[in-house]
């Protein structure tokens, strides 16, 4: 049996490895499979399957590339709001309406960078965008990115404190972001020929009754599969998670989450050390969507 890793995120987003790095970083691991899947881009894709490529014409081991995305999403639900994560496996990169979509989210993004930049201008802290960029083009700019830069900068000293004095959602520096709800990002993710999978349900602070709710929601909406296993998933969590596959007749994935040396302790495959995806799980996957595509 061989082992997977369908959460891996590179500078694409707000991982540190080069697409490159993160395929031979996996094949290193032994791994079979992998899915890129930076927030809300697809932009590292093609250089993450080129290097599958040019690992196996040097005949070389390669794990296989499976193209993917994490879409951000909000939940309304009990009159809060829930940042709720979206994973998109097997998208089709330049599918019209999602190409769209990804790019409408850049380009609010942009907006809201460039404000919280002004807002932040205004009150003395100067920031410049190659503080946010460091140097990588391509790479999608969240308030992480405005963290490292104010401690580089030395406006505060811990990302914490950074996000309380200047980075609050809606606060005195930082617009709100365009949202999108899952239901939604979960018909995207289908129109662009994607699988659908409801990332790390255990994340997000909600009850039993609302994970349960929200599944749900997103099944009705066309949800395939649920990140079962985690690198912070306790096997409790995950034979959970499992039956609540079962009842919704979803698939179970799983993924470390792994983001290079920006979370030193999560390794690619193995999370915090002792998760471990069978490569079974992956073959369920193709089998179903090769049994609905007919
Ligand atoms: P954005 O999508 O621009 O709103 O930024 C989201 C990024 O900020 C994600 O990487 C989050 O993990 C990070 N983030 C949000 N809130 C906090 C917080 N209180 N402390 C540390 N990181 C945070
Ligand atoms: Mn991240
Ligand atoms: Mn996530
Ligand atoms: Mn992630």
């Amino acid at each position: 049996m061989g082992y997977i890793d369908l959460h891996v995120h590179s500078n694409a987003s707000d991982g540190t490895m080069t697409p490159e790095e993160v395929v031979d970083c996996a094949a290193k691991a032994g791994l079979s499979a992998i899915a890129l899947t930076d927030h809300d881009t697809t932009a590292g894709v093609s250089k993450a399957l080129a290097a599958e490529k040019k690992r196996r014409d040097a005949g070389l081991f390669a794990p296989a590339v499976i193209p993917g995305t994490e879409l951000s999403c909000s939940w309304f639900h009990d009159g809060k709001e829930t940042e709720i994560h979206i994973l998109g496996l097997f998208i089709e990169p330049e599918q019209k309406d999602f190409k769209a979509f990804l790019e409408d989210m850049i380009s609010a993004r942009e907006s809201r960078n460039s404000e919280i930049l002004r807002r932040l201008a205004a009150d003395g802290i100067l920031l410049s965008m190659e503080d946010l960029t460091e140097g990588i083009s391509d790479t999608v700019i969240t308030r992480a990115h405005f963290a490292s830069a104010l401690i580089k900068r030395g406006y505060v000293s811990t990302v914490e404190q950074a996000f309380k004095r200047y980075l609050a959602s809606g606060g005195k520096y930082c617009p709100l972001k365009k949202t999108v709800e899952p239901k939604d990002a979960v018909s995207l993710i289908l129109k662009a020929g994607g699988f659908p999978v409801f990332a790390h349900p255990m994340r997000y602070h909600l009850s039993w009754r609302e994970i349960e709710a929200l599944t749900a929601e997103l099944s009705g909406a066309g949800l395939q599969g649920m990140e079962v296993y985690y690198s912070s998933h306790t096997a409790e969590q995950s034979r959970r998670l499992r039956s609540l596959c079962r009842l919704f007749h979803l698939l179970p994935t799983g993924g470390s989450d792994f983001h290079g040396a920006k979370k030193p302790d999560i390794h690619i495959g193995t999370g915090y050390g002792g998760m471990r995806v069978s490569d079974l799980l992956l073959k369920d996957i193709i089998e179903f969507r090769a049994n609905s595509s007919r």
